[in-house]
């Protein structure tokens, strides 16, 4: 009945999907196979951590402050890749529940690691209000959703917020991109995430900018420790 409904099609390849136990499915089996893993869940100075700290003096100094544990990207992201249609699909054309499924996935495939071992708090990276009124949902916070269903730890919204509608990133050149994002980021409430060690969750890490940014607002949160998640890592 739910197929008559809500045809679906998935993500990935396009096909027709049926639904999963009442559920609407986002990706069909066969691409839930074949997307492009990074297993860094137990990689250790990987590429996602190299991008989130093997920068100049600024961002050493922002993880030290910020106490970095971990850094970890599920999957690689490469234009051209099926997997390009998926993440616009999720972002930009109504589909952020792609964004929970995949968070789901992630999570009871690395659950087996140690990387979410002792996390207290999820928090995904927020986008503006004006931008998320635009969109009507902040893709990282349904990952953020998906991830905190399977391990059973809370997302919280409430305590990190983007001050300042950064342009597309895209369009701009490496200085300025890294000006407007600097303080972009503003915290509320910071003694409530003292010493919690935090999952932060982003869609897609590029040159760690904003990544940075959003941590450097967080060094408010004191005595806290932060783990880095990001479904894609762009290649
Ligand atoms: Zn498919």
């Amino acid at each position: 009945m739910i197929d008559l409904l809500l045809p679906h099609t998935c993500g990935m390849c396009g096909r027709h999907i049926q639904s999963r136990n009442g559920e609407r499915a986002e990706i069909c089996d066969e691409c839930i196979k074949a997307l492009p893993r990074t297993e860094q869940a137990t990689l250790k100075q990987n590429s996602t951590e190299m991008t989130v700290l093997d920068q100049p003096a600024q961002i050493v100094r922002a993880a030290k402050t910020a106490h970095l544990q971990r850094a970890g990207a599920f999957l690689f992201y490469e234009k051209q890749h099926p997997v390009q249609r998926l993440i616009h699909l999720m972002k930009y054309a109504d589909r952020p529940e792609i964004g929970r499924t995949l968070g789901r996935l992630a999570a009871q495939e690395w659950r087996d690691s140690d990387f979410f071992d002792e996390i207290d708090i999820i928090i995904p990276i927020p986008l503006h209000s004006k931008r998320l009124r635009e969109r009507g949902y902040n893709q990282s916070e349904f990952i953020a959703r998906g991830i905190g269903e399977v391990l059973g730890i809370e997302v919280d919204t409430t305590h990190v917020f983007r001050i300042r509608n950064t342009p597309k990133q895209a369009l701009q050149s490496g200085d300025s991109r890294k000006q407007n994002v600097a303080d972009a980021f503003a915290v509320l409430h910071p003694e409530q995430m003292y010493h919690k060690h935090i999952l932060l969750v982003d869609d897609l890490i590029t040159t760690g900018e904003t990544m940075r940014a959003c941590l450097n607002a967080m060094k408010a949160f004191r005595g806290a420790t932060f783990t880095v998640f990001t479904l894609c890592k762009a290649l």
